[in-house]
């Protein structure tokens, strides 16, 4: 996709110098991004009026030459698309074969609700044979609350009959102490593919908000968070496609005032995290201490649940 040299976001209507660095700094520094945008992402984060931030996205898009892709390139691209097992047949089902490959997977639910033990899961899963339901890669889990478990991995893969030795030195754990140690990781591991040439099939980020939520506490700090969270959903989001591998991010949940009837439970970090998300899924406690996952907005599957339970050996059925 062609991009005009001599492009300045100063040149679109409506962006002045303040906006410019707002919009830059939030990594909409290319026509592209721009372009691709959505005027709730552009008003949460610029703070202009949604008219100018329509204004704005369609001369970007105007100005912008697209490549177009026949259904067929498509379909080739997304044959490479690897689908990790959660370790459920219901839940994989749910999913249509797993967790994809080439995209972020978001789950979301209150405490408890068994969002780290999948994470982890997926950290086993990933490491066996396609045919098994895994990617044979290896895996980056970005802890940010400290509920990365090494013994627990351990446990999920004696359960299966893997040398757990093998599965743990598969896995880099590194623990995230800031929102800007967080973004920095991100960086740090493309050059662990890109340099090291590390096969990385999954990156966990467990929880994505945890750090943003407490810096940045106050209505006058949303638009400076929005920003930072938008930069940092779009690194997560290139290094999946780049890369061919699985992006799992955790979120915490907030009661929503404005839903009155059914389920108020809501994800934190607003359309930022909504739309850069490929799949949203809302997990909470069953009966009898099973867990239900949900399918919140998919492109390609419906709205649907499933059942599906955490035992000693990993994340299993319900028989
Ligand atoms: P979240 O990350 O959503 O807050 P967790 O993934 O930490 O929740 O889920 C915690 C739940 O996982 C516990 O309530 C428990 O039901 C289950 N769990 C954790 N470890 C084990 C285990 N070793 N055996 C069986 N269940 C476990
Ligand atoms: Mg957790």
């Amino acid at each position: 996709m062609a991009e005009k040299k001599d492009f300045k976001i100063t040149d679109l209507p409506g962006v002045g110098a303040a906006t410019a660095e707002k919009l830059e700094e939030a990594g909409f520094n290319t026509l592209m991004s721009i372009a691709v945008a959505s005027p709730a992402d552009m008003v949460e984060i610029a703070g202009v009026t949604e008219a100018t931030a329509r204004k704005i996205i369609n001369t970007a898009r105007n100005k912008l030459d697209v490549g177009f892709q026949t259904g067929t390139e498509l379909l080739e691209k997304r044959k490479n698309i690897d689908r990790i097992s959660t370790g459920s047949k219901a839940f994989d089902a749910l999913l249509m074969g797993g967790v994809e490959t080439n995209a972020i997977t978001e789950v979301y639910g209150e405490f408890g609700s068994s969002k780290t033990q999948l994470g982890h899961q997926l950290a086993v899963n990933v490491q066996l044979p396609k045919e098994q339901g895994g990617a044979e890669g290896m895996v980056c889990y970005i802890d940010t609350e400290g509920t990365g478990r090494p013994e627990r991995i351990k446990q999920m893969a004696e359960a299966l009959n893997l040398d757990s030795i093998k599965i743990l030195d598969n896995i880099k754990f590194i623990r995230a102490f800031n929102s800007d140690h967080q973004m920095l990781i991100i960086s740090k591991i493309e050059e662990l593919i890109k340099n090291d040439k590390l096969p990385i099939k999954l990156v966990v980020v467990d929880s994505l908000m945890s750090h943003f939520r407490s810096e940045f506490v106050g209505r006058g700090t949303l638009s400076e968070r929005q920003q930072k969270l938008n930069k940092h959903m779009h690194d997560l989001l290139k290094l999946a496609e780049n890369y061919n591998l699985a992006v799992y991010i955790t979120n915490q949940v907030m009661a929503n005032p404005a839903i009155f009837f059914g389920d108020p439970t809501t994800a934190v970090g607003g359309n930022i995290v909504a739309h850069a998300s490929s799949i949203r899924i809302y997990v909470r406690k069953g009966k009898k201490g099973t867990r239900v996952a949900r399918v919140i907005d998919s492109p390609n599957i419906p709205d649907s649940e499933c059942v599906f339970k955490v035992t000693e050996g990993g994340i299993r059925d319900v028989e």
